[in-house]
């Protein structure tokens, strides 16, 4: 039976440590406040965004929430403006020197894409690494917030005493939220790194190469037992919602019987994901300029 991979005490370590710092930070006339702009009605999405802004609270961090859903969601000229709207909002909140950190909720209205509006976030704001300028910054090696999922990836992997220099790593999924900045952050610590998607050739065959093994495709149960050699480190990113209203990962659970050590979900990464979101929001409140 694998080692878990539980991401909950780590999580409540970086709560405390945010708390800490941005008790300090208000006790100077500096409280650190989030902004979020959200533009959906979509249940879960709400749910995360009561949830963000909840741990906010406790840690000390004020939380402004935007919601600009549709008037008229079935209407593209409704769409239109809400997008209009958020772009306006993003540069206001960025002009705004009262708000320190600003998360732009997916999923968007009208097909827009995160990337595209993520661009009107100042980069010293973007505490979700959304920004493209983040993510070139990250890939140069320049000071940036990285997306909080994927260097939670890291954090629990550290937290865990998990080597990661001159390992082969193999990350499922490759979007800019997640797959592609983990990839980016395993080889920022020399592991040797291949990134797989939908269209990878006989995907177990690669994963199965792996040594530490980030699975984020959004698809429950897609990584079974056949998946991963025996010892591997396995993380699971993914959140699928169930029939029964829970959250299922991308990992079959059977994988614990052969995998070294594997993350819960939920419990694993998830937890981490938000306390270092607020932790990112006290690190720009504390120095609001990246370099
Ligand atoms: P996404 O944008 O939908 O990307 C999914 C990626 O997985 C794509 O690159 C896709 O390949 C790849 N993929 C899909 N099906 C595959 C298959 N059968 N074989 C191999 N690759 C496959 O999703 P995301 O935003 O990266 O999120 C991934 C998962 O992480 C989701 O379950 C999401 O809910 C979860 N998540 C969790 C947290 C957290 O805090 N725990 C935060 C964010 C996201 P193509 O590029 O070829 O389409």
């Amino acid at each position: 039976m694998s080692v878990t991979l539980s991401g909950r005490e780590l999580a409540a370590q970086i709560r405390a440590e945010t708390a800490e710092r941005a008790a300090g930070l208000t006790a100077a006339g500096r409280q650190p406040r989030l902004a979020v702009v959200t533009a959906t009605a979509d249940q879960a999405t709400v749910w995360y965004v009561r949830t963000l802004a909840r741990a906010a609270d406790r840690a000390g961090i004020a939380c402004d929430v935007t919601d600009l859903v549709p008037a008229r969601p079935d209407r593209p000229e409704s769409q239109d403006a809400t997008v209009e709207g958020i772009r306006v909002a993003l540069i206001a909140l960025s002009e705004n020197a009262l708000i320190h950190g600003i998360v732009l909720q997916t999923p968007l209205p009208g097909g827009a894409r995160l990337a595209d509006l993520a661009g009107d976030i100042d980069p010293a704001k973007d505490v979700d690494g959304a920004n493209p300028v983040s993510l070139g910054r990250l890939m140069t090696g320049r000071p940036a917030f990285a997306p909080a999922t994927a260097e939670a990836v890291l954090a629990l992997l550290d937290f865990h005493q998990v080597a990661l220099s001159g390992r082969r790593a193999v990350v499922v999924g490759r979007s800019a939220v997640v797959g592609k900045p983990v990839a980016q952050l395993l080889l920022a610590r020399d592991a040797t790194v291949t990134v797989c998607h939908s269209q990878t050739v006989d995907l177990a065959a690669v994963t199965r190469t792996a040594e530490v093994l980030v699975v984020a495709a959004g698809r429950a149960g897609l990584v079974g037992p056949a998946f991963v050699a025996p010892g591997a480190v396995v993380v699971d990113v993914g959140t699928n919602a169930t029939a029964e209203g829970g959250l299922a990962g991308d990992v079959d659970p059977a994988v614990a019987e052969v995998a070294g050590a594997l993350s819960p979900v939920p419990g694993g990464v998830g937890p981490v994901t938000t306390a270092v979101l607020l932790r990112h929001v006290v690190a720009a409140a504390a120095s609001p300029s990246l370099s």
